[in-house]
């Protein structure tokens, strides 16, 4: 990661499922620069307080000191003059303007270093992640192994019968497992057999209270 001109700086995104290692590799780079005694900031959006309000974390452990933050003018706003590398975990979660303030710290020489899931629940791109990735220098995709067949896996199933509609659902290993393209399709062919059957259910006038 050190083909880049020392004056620009650079985005690199690393992207994937969930239980892939996105935030794991995420520590591990930016761990490297403190090591090199660069200035180095963290952030994460104020939605995911799974582990650690002030760090991010891996599922496997390992943390790091991080600033969570409301929204991207946020994050804006707490960015020092002398920063030169900047990690943002969960970077799905933040608004579209995520990309042009990532760019403007490019250009400014910052080393971008940006993690999230590339595809919701439903395996539909995530948030501002498809445009993050076109725009960066690097992208690294990460992938889990498929929990039903071993398969390498790049889908994040959540394991519900009835879907909220909702994609802001932070993971924790009991919601979701990451499954293979193969085993999600068969999930989710069956999560909507059984939605389409309690529509039907829903619909059929059992209430005798309705017929008085
Ligand atoms: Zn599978």
């Amino acid at each position: 990661m050190q083909l880049q001109p020392v004056d620009c700086g650079w985005i690199e995104v690393i992207c994937g499922s969930m239980f892939s290692g996105k935030t794991e590799e995420l520590i591990r780079r930016l761990k490297r620069a403190l090591i090199a005694q660069q200035h180095v900031q963290a952030f994460k959006p104020l939605i995911d307080d799974r582990y650690h309000a002030q760090a991010i974390a891996s599922h496997a452990g390992r943390t790091l000191q991080a600033l969570a933050v409301a929204d991207c003018d946020a994050l804006a706003a707490a960015i020092r003059d002398e920063t030169r590398v900047i990690g943002i975990d969960e970077v799905q979660f933040f608004s579209d303007d995520i990309v042009q303030l990532c760019q403007t710290l490019a250009l400014r020489g910052v080393r971008v270093i940006a993690a999230g899931l590339d595809q919701d629940y439903l395996g539909r791109p995530f948030g501002p992640m498809p445009a993050l990735m076109v725009d960066a220098e690097f992208v690294t995709k990460a992938l889990a192994i498929c929990v039903l067949c071993g398969n390498p896996a790049h889908r994040s199933h959540r394991n519900e019968n009835a879907d909220s509609g909702k994609t802001i659902q932070v993971g924790t290993a009991s919601e979701y497992v990451a499954l293979c393209r193969r085993c999600h399709a068969v999930a989710r062919a069956e999560a909507n057999a059984i939605a389409a059957q309690a529509q039907l259910d829903f619909a059929d006038p059992a209430d005798p209270s309705e017929h008085e």
